[in-house]
């Protein structure tokens, strides 16, 4: 049975008028093409959405070849092998979406189904029904846009940067050609968040990422990973100077201040650098080391670049095997803590000391210092059951020296993830009550960036720890980014200078105003001063003139075994 006009002719009548409503109806299907085509592909039935899709009137493709009309030049041998074997060997043509061209030789999108007619005559007829998907097409467009977009910036997203990363892994691969990974991470952004705002935060980001596209330019690819993170990748660049000066480059985008509202904000950015195939032939292993320069690069103090070297791979195995050794430390009692006195400047007598941590690994049997381990802890749940094992022994210990008469108060270090543990307060309320201790018994030093990241829940927590007379002591103070004006929302009691400013407060006029701000103030707001690293006469001298209350360093003791500092508490009494 054939669909065109002439056969139509030739039929009964009732058979023609079932024809003629059946052609009718096909006809003026909307959205559904249907073409015939005889045995040399040319064209013998239109109907008038063909017109609409493919934008040829009937009377234009009426007698005219397939392939010259729909087919996209780089398909024509296909589809004309594909239909000489359905007529020679009855292989029929599947269905499937195809892009097909319209007159204009723009590309319409179509499900495309065939049929042949009259297969076994001398005049076999394939007939073509393809129904419309331009609009499903721009819906699929921009779903897979949405979905590899970060709709922050606007830039590619991490899913996008992963395959684009992949894709161009496999050219460098084929074209032996090399391909840069940058990492750039803002730094402290999370404080700038928390401190303005989610909105300005927001603002912010888009500002540096508009930087970021100007510095490294179109032509390379730039994702946002998530955050402050950004990726740049750039393909065939692997001499070292191109490479740091592009690095250079990224990080003085943060040069100069960003306006944010009625404020002028500066911030800084580390970046990393890796090279494929160098530092790694995989996606995941170029990402994570370029990750690793970046985290190297804060580390070497931030607003700076570094470029993974194997120097730093090493150091990454280093501390994999750190933390798979830490793992099982708590078990095998490798820990200790030791005891520095912290000496009341004006009496000279040591009225309470800080529990610091030391790690002798049985296998290395030197100890890792809390430099290197306490940070990798950090980074996974290991700081958790490692405070409180600092928090059980050092009440252990207050209730020893109780027990003997000395009642001094021990400080201990308690790391963010600590704190922002469901039930740190319970925990060391049951550790005192464990021990029979009173709260002044054992402090607590938290750094000024944990405090400002807390939440009200932990403030609150911190405020009833001050009410019961719990020691808390802002450590390191100056060395995070603390606004000052945070200072009178912090339920503290001390405030300790980090050594950094003490170092040359003595003889530079800078540190030195520096020292005596903190110390005015800090009083001012009726808190403690403790100095830290006091290691000369002449700083001691110095902090004395200050007025500051406390001091810490290697002048009056390192860090001692607690029985050495008992002898000393124990003649001091
Ligand atoms: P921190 O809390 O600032 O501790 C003071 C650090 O300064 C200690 O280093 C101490 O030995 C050192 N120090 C004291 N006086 C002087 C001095 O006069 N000169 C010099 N150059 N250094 C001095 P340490 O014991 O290596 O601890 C390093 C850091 O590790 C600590 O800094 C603290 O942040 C962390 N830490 C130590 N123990 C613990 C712990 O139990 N828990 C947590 N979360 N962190 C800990
Ligand atoms: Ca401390
Ligand atoms: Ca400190």
């Amino acid at each position: 049975m054939a669909l065109n006009k002439n056969h139509l002719n030739t039929l009964g009548t009732d058979c023609a008028s079932a024809e003629a409503r059946f052609l009718m109806l096909i006809s003026a299907l909307p959205k559904v093409s249907v073409q015939g085509y005889d045995k040399e592909r040319r064209v013998i039935y239109w109907n008038a959405s063909s017109e609409d899709i493919y934008g040829y009137t009937q009377e234009e493709a009426l007698g005219k070849c397939l392939e010259d009309l729909i087919i996209p030049a780089l398909m024509r041998d296909e589809v004309v092998s594909a239909h000489e074997k359905w007529l020679s060997e009855g292989v029929s043509i599947p269905s499937g979406e195809l892009a097909l061209q319209r007159k204009s030789g723009d590309t319409v999108y179509v499900f495309s189904s065939h049929v042949m007619l009259s297969e076994h005559t001398d005049s076999p007829e394939m007939y073509c029904v393809d129904i419309d998907l331009s609009e499903q097409h721009t819906i699929r467009c921009e779903l897979e846009k949405l979905a590899t977009t970060d709709l922050l910036t606007g830039l590619p997203n991490r899913r996008y940067l992963e395959m684009a990363l992949k894709e161009r892994v496999e050219k460098a691969e084929r074209d032996s050609t090399s391909l840069a990974v940058f990492f750039i991470d803002l730094d402290m952004f999370k404080d700038i968040n928390d401190t303005l705002g989610h909105t300005w935060g927001d603002k912010l980001l888009r500002s540096f990422a508009d930087r970021l596209i100007k510095c490294v330019g179109e032509t390379s690819f730039l994702a946002r990973f998530g955050g402050d993170e950004f990726v740049v990748l750039i393909d065939d660049i692997d001499d070292n100077k191109s490479l740091e000066d592009l690095a250079e480059e990224i990080v003085d985008c943060c040069k100069e201040s960003f306006s944010l509202g009625t404020e002028n904000v500066f911030v800084t950015s580390s970046v990393g650098v890796c090279l494929f195939p160098n530092d790694g032939t995989e996606v995941d292993t170029l990402l994570k080391n370029a990750d690793a320069a970046m985290y190297e690069a804060k580390e070497q103090g931030r607003n700076r670049y570094s470029i993974f070297s194997d120097d730093l791979s090493v150091l990454l195995h280093q501390q994999r095997n750190i933390a798979s050794r830490l793992r099982v430390s708590l078990e095998n009692d490798e820990f200790t803590l030791l005891y520095q006195p912290q000496v009341d400047l004006r009496s000279g007598n040591i009225i309470s000391c800080e529990a610091l941590l030391r790690w002798t690994p049985e296998i290395t049997e030197h100890s890792v210092p809390p430099d290197i381990f306490i940070p990798i802890a950090e980074r996974t749940d290991l700081i958790i059951s490692i405070g409180s094992w600092v928090m059980e022994k050092a009440c252990e210990q207050a209730r020893a020296w109780r027990n003997i008469g000395i009642e001094i108060c021990i400080h201990i270090n308690v790391s963010g993830r600590e704190l922002e543990q469901d039930g740190f307060f319970e925990r060391l309320a049951r550790c005192r009550e464990k021990y029979a201790l009173p709260p002044e018994a054992i402090g607590l030093e938290l750094t000024e960036n944990m405090l400002i990241k807390s939440d009200e829940q932990v403030l609150l927590g911190l405020q009833k720890q001050r009410a019961m007379g719990v020691e808390v002591s802002i450590d390191d103070f100056g060395t995070g980014y603390s606004s000052l004006s945070y200072l009178k929302r912090f339920p503290v009691s001390h405030l300790k200078i980090d050594r950094s400013f003490l170092e040359n407060a003595p003889e530079s006029d800078y540190d030195g105003a520096l020292m005596e701000a903190i110390v005015h103030l800090g009083h001012k707001l009726n808190l403690k001063i403790v100095v830290e690293g006091i290691e000369t006469q002449t700083q001691l001298t110095y902090c004395q003139r200050l007025g500051a209350e406390c001091a810490q360093g290697y002048l009056f003791a390192k860090p001692l075994a607690a029985s050495v500092i008992q002898k000393r508490l124990e003649c001091q009494q």
